[in-house]
């Protein structure tokens, strides 16, 4: 720091000195003429007086010699370059020579000595003139001064001493107080020059310095992409770089002293300009501030805005600077990045709706495939060979039920349509029901399961949608093991209140790069195609999981098995293991064919001519028999002839729908006739919307055996 501070003080030291060698050798011109006059004078004066001539010749050749030696010296001085001046040489020489100087001009009264006291006083009058004339050029440097000034006074001092005449004493006191007050004057003119010479020097730095940083600034100005314009309070322009003329198209000729509104604002953005003004006018600096500008050429761009007021001495606004970026490009990539994203948006959600209906104009078909297969399984006379082919239909129905389903999911998620109800929810409770579905997998494949159904503890997640995470981890591990391989879980408690519940298997285990992509949705990654799959499940698990603020991971090696994991809110009272339920809980409901009434009224209201057979059909099995209206209309002439116990309804029906149906029969002050809809749409607020018109249940298609027997027996019993 201090070597830092030092550096600019010892240049201007340089500076000082180099001026003072000039100052003193600039002086020598007039100083050696004048010494060579004089000179030349008092020998002549002198030459019929002196007590020697021989010594007065000597005197002369010797100040000659010396002039003649200096002169030189000044004239080489002067043709160096600057760099070379610096060299103290140059001043020690300087000094020197006017040591020699001074001492010759005192050897005067002794060299020309003149016995004659007139001679003698102009010897010391002229030695005294020299002295006092050598002050202007030699106080530059007081060093110099005082060596030509000392040894040309005290020799002459001297010489009076030994003289000894009657003023000798008078004199060289006389000549004392000369000296004394020659060399402070001297010292004094040395300050007061030396400060001048400081205070030129720095005031000459300074004017470079801020000239240097001018010139820098206006190369800036010159050369940066950013336009520079400042404008008076008429907003009338006053400055317009480069950068300015090629963002806008004027020429700064143009521009100066036209309306800075005018040359550069769209005629629709005055308010946008106003409003700057008035921030302006609030002594506010007005950073990034995006407007549209027009060209000379009339071509809309936009650029970003940096302006500050300029106010006076007494802060009143007198101009504005303004610094403004051409971002129209960025702009342009923005407004595409936003259109793309918009269109991609679109196509997004053309897409999802496009699965939504596809999937749901696939559960109509699918609900006679299902259903027609399903009675097909209870007809006795089948041989074993259409036994199996049944079996087949219906493991391959049930596979696009699920892909559809899925398909759904993923589209309602997507679309941003599916909500959850966040709850306490007991892993028991849940872990209990994953069991009853999945044992039988399991036991197919001769897996040991063990799902801790004692697990004592809770999450924080909606119930239906866990579970279908769970089944989804459950059915994969059993899926993707090796025979006589086994399933469990872990549950574990970590911090910060979140439970983790992990399905481990020991299967065939997934890559680490596998890994990476298991959770992308339709990624099969390497399944054997003997598994059946969509692909899908993972990306709906996590997508599931994510919504319920949990996690969902994956550990895995190849070989070994994987560790499916998520972690969601929850606490663990105590996590205890169990042995895995030897048992399957779950229990097929074979129907029972005479559970029918058989005494009750069951209208249906279906439009669809194969949906009407399969209910019918459906009905038979159960033991019932029921009446067909084609649309809500049929239904509720229907109803005005005959009295039903049970009305099963269709959502969608021409001429009049199920909905209407209901809200007719409910209006008529029907109150108690139970209505059961049958819908192919699946989602929950479809159910509600049933609900709210006044129907008792909804089932959904592919409508299965047990759930229509479970359902009309609560209703009619
Ligand atoms: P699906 O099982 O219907 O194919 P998922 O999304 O559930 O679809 O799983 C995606 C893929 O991840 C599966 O096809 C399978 O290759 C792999 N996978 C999932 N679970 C396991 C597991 N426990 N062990 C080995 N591979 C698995």
């Amino acid at each position: 720091m201090d070597q830092l501070n030092k550096q600019p003080d010892h240049k201007l030291e340089q500076q000082i000195l180099l001026e003072e060698i000039r100052l003193l050798h600039g002086g020598t011109p007039f100083s050696y003429t004048a010494s060579f006059v004089i000179s030349l004078i008092i020998y002549y004066v002198l030459l019929d007086h002196v007590e020697s001539q021989r010594n007065l010749n000597i005197w002369l050749i010797t100040i000659l010699t010396v002039l003649f030696i200096r002169s030189i010296d000044s004239y080489f001085f002067f043709k160096s370059d600057k760099q070379d001046q610096v060299k103290s040489s140059w001043r020690i020489r300087f000094m020197v020579g006017t040591g020699i100087a001074g001492f010759c001009w005192g050897l005067l009264p002794w060299l020309g000595y003149s016995p004659e006291i007139e001679y003698f006083a102009f010897i010391m009058v002229c030695l005294i003139g020299v002295i006092a004339g050598s002050l202007s050029t030699l106080a530059y440097r007081w060093e110099s001064m005082a060596l030509f000034l000392l040894p040309a006074s005290l020799l002459l001092v001297f010489r009076l001493i030994i003289e000894d005449r009657s003023f000798s004493d008078s004199t060289s006191f006389v000549l004392a107080v000369f000296i004394f007050f020659s060399l402070s004057a001297g010292r004094r003119i040395f300050n007061n020059t030396q400060q001048n010479i400081r205070l030129r020097l720095e005031a000459d730095n300074r004017e470079r310095a801020i000239e240097l940083m001018h010139q820098k600034q206006a190369l800036h100005l010159q050369n940066t992409p950013l336009a520079i314009i400042e404008f008076d309070i008429n907003f009338n322009v006053t400055e317009w770089n480069k950068a300015a003329e090629h963002i806008f198209g004027y020429s700064r000729n143009e521009a100066i002293h036209e309306n800075i509104l005018r040359l550069i604002l769209p005629r629709d953005s005055s308010d946008a300009a106003e409003k700057l003004w008035q921030r302006l006018l609030n002594f506010e600096a007005v950073v990034g501030y995006v407007i549209e500008n027009k060209t000379r050429s009339k071509a809309a761009i936009f650029c970003e805005w940096f302006v500050t007021p300029l106010t006076d001495e007494e802060n009143n606004i007198v101009g504005i600077a303004a610094m403004a970026l051409d971002i129209t490009d960025k702009k342009q990539t923005e407004l595409a990045i936003i259109k793309s994203k918009e269109e991609a948006e679109k196509a997004n959600q053309a897409k999802s709706d496009f699965l939504s209906s596809m999937s749901h104009e696939l559960r109509t078909p699918l609900n006679a495939i299902l259903g027609f297969t399903q009675l097909l399984k209870y007809e006795k006379t089948l041989t074993e060979k259409q036994q199996s082919h049944v079996d087949e239909i219906s493991n391959a129905g049930n596979l696009l039920l699920e892909l559809v389903n899925q398909i759904l999911d993923l589209a309602r998620i997507e679309k941003g349509h599916l909500q959850l109800s966040m709850e306490k929810i007991k892993l028991s409770d849940c872990f209990k029901e994953c069991q009853a579905m999945v044992a039988p997998l399991a036991e197919q494949k001769n897996l040991s399961l063990d799902i801790k159904t004692e697990t004592d503890g809770y999450v924080i997640a909606d119930f239906t949608r866990l579970k279908q995470v769970m089944l989804n981890l459950l059915s994969n591990a059993i899926k993707y093991n090796s025979e006589n391989g086994s399933v469990s879980i872990k549950v574990t408690q970590k911090e910060n209140n979140v439970v983790r519940i992990s399905i481990i298997d020991k299967g065939q285990g997934i890559s680490e790069e596998l890994q990476q992509e298991i959770f992308q949705p339709f990624s099969r990654l390497n399944a054997a195609s003997n598994i059946e799959g969509t692909g899908i499940g993972l990306s709906i698990s996590k997508q599931l999981i994510e919504m319920m603020n949990g996690n969902i991971g994956v550990c895995s090696k190849v070989g070994e098995g994987s560790e499916f994991w998520i972690e969601l809110t929850g606490k663990l009272a105590f996590t205890t293991a169990i042995e895995s339920e030897s048992k399957p809980a779950f229990v097929s409901n074979v129907p029972d064919s005479t559970s029918g009434t058989g005494t009750k009224n069951i209208l249906i209201a279906e439009d669809n001519p194969t949906n009407q057979t399969l209910i019918l059909s459906q009905l038979e099995t159960l033991g019932y028999s029921a009446d067909i209206a084609a649309n809500g209309q049929e239904a509720l002439d229907k109803m005005a002839d005959t009295e039903y116990h049970l009305l099963i309804t269709d959502c969608n029906m021409p001429l009049m729908d199920g909905y209407k149906l209901t809200k007719t029969i409910r209006e008529r002050g029907n109150n108690t006739l139970p209505i059961i809809a049958i819908t192919a749409n699946a989602f929950p607020e479809i159910k509600a919307g049933c609900l709210d018109v006044g129907m008792s249940d909804m089932i959904t298609k592919p409508v299965d055996l047990d759930t229509l027997k479970d359902t009309i027996e609560r209703y009619l019993n």
